[in-house]
């Protein structure tokens, strides 16, 4: 069991474009959690900040800290790496605070199964629509098509993976997902009742994926 006074772990994963980051961003600024900076291998986008959005390394760096054992967890996604750092998180949940992971179904995965001692609570972001979600990855890669119609055809496999997540929350407006988030957090630290319906979940991934 987890002490009292330590930090606590949310993570949240998605479909890409489903809007996690945005989310994370919100329930940083909003709820006091600390955002995991990854380290990755790819290439900054145009409107990223090293070392605040990622902690952008070359591909010898990041072997160099998997044989260091320097990851709590870390995943090949879209052909690139993608790590999060153990100490850094650790200190942070010692020292009371909380800390938020925008990371994918693997790493969420390796998380869970390490058992750490500390309160976990983890969410799964769906679009409202196949469409919709086209239209926000078409927003943000404006300049390349071939990362929107990879990452759509991602999709259907991503999506497969809600049900190992602690809930399952669909970003149509953008304000009530962050509420409902922002509630059951609220709700699983201070065992309040939840308000959640797995069913109607349910039947959203079967109309996303028929
Ligand atoms: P992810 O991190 O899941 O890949 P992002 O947070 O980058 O997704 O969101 C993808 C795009 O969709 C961004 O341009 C973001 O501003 C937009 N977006 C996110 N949530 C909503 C929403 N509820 N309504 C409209 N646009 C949204
Ligand atoms: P993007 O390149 O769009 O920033 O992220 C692509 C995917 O990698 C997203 O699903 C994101 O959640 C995931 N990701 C980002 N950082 C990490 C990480 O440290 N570990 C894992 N496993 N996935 C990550």
């Amino acid at each position: 069991m987890s002490k009292k006074k330590d930090g606590i772990m949310v993570i949240l994963s998605s479909p890409s474009g489903a809007g996690k980051t945005t989310l994370v961003k919100l329930l940083s600024q909003n709820k006091n959690f600390h955002i995991s900076v990854s380290h990755t291998t790819r290439k900054p986008r145009p409107n990223e900040i090293a070392d605040k959005d990622y902690y952008f390394v070359n591909h010898e760096k990041f072997e160099t800290l998997i044989k260091n054992e320097e990851f709590l967890e870390y995943a090949k996604v879209f052909n690139h790496l993608y790590g999060t750092t153990r100490t850094p998180v650790i200190e942070k949940l010692e020292k009371s605070e909380n800390v938020i992971f925008d990371i994918d179904w693997q790493g969420a995965d390796q998380i869970k199964n390490k058992k750490l001692n500390y309160k976990l609570i983890t969410f799964f972001i769906l679009p409202p629509s196949k469409g919709v979600l086209f239209e926000r990855l078409s927003n943000r890669h404006t300049q390349d098509k071939l990362i929107v119609e990879e990452r759509m055809k991602e999709f259907t496999r991503d999506v497969l993976h809600w049900i190992n997540y602690d809930y399952v929350i669909i970003n149509d407006n953008l304000e009530e997902c962050y509420s409902k988030i922002s509630n059951l957090i609220d709700a699983e630290v201070n065992n309040g009742s939840k308000d959640y319906d797995k069913e109607y979940i349910r039947k959203h991934v079967e109309k996303l994926t028929f």
